[in-house]
């Protein structure tokens, strides 16, 4: 049997860390569509130290699992350590890689779709979270507004580059007409797309 108790230690060791874990809101955001949806398959892009995958891993329907992918072999390392220690390792397969690599070489079928990792490569993550999100499902980014700077004129931060990547992806979501898409500014911001065709 999991055993969620560890979830609040994994969570402490993040904040404590400065990993950017989920933030309360957004994970409350979330968990309500999961529950809605009861997902058989759920795929992560950015694990860190596997909190919000062993989070998410709650609303799996009987025989569920999540894919998760992180590129930093030390976060891996501490995701698969965690994932034992709450005991879900059948329910969270952890991928070692740059996403950009590995995320063509998946065929299955997703019912949700959770990015949230490198903001330049948002746009890259999407088309391929296109297609892999099962019709009906959802796909799901995490800290697009970037604290408060994409909805900010100020730009002349090192950030630039990465605030306007996040603006084209933001537009290209709302615009696209195969998804019912809203932009929530919640925690750091995120996006909901529910993929209708
Ligand atoms: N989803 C986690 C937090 C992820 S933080 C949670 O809420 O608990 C973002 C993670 O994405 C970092 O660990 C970072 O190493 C990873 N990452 C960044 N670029 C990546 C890429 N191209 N492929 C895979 N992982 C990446
Ligand atoms: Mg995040």
């Amino acid at each position: 049997m999991p055993n969620y108790e560890y979830l609040k230690d994994i969570e402490k060791y993040g904040r404590e860390n400065k990993i950017p874990i989920l933030l309360d809101d957004t994970l409350e955001y979330i968990s309500k569509i999961l529950e809605e949806v009861k997902p058989k398959r759920i795929l992560e892009v950015g694990t860190a130290i596997g909190f919000s995958a062993l989070c998410f891993s709650k609303y799996l329907s009987e025989g569920g699992r999540i894919d998760t992918i992180e590129i930093e072999s030390l976060r891996v390392e501490q995701a698969l350590e965690n994932i034992e220690k709450v005991g879900v390792q059948d329910k969270i397969r952890v991928l070692e890689g740059d996403a950009l690599e590995i995320l063509p070489y998946l065929t299955e079928e997703y019912d949700v779709v959770f990015i949230d990792a490198a903001k330049g490569k948002y746009l890259e993550f999407f088309e391929h979270a296109l297609r892999l999100c099962k019709k009906g499902g959802y796909i799901i980014a995490d800290n697009v507004l970037y604290k408060g700077m994409v909805q900010s004129d100020y730009n002349k931060h090192k950030q630039r580059t990465a605030v306007n990547k996040l603006r084209a992806f933001i537009d290209m979501v709302l615009e696209n007409e195969n998804l019912e898409s809203k932009l929530i500014d919640i925690g750091d911001g995120i996006t909901v797309s529910k993929k209708m065709r």
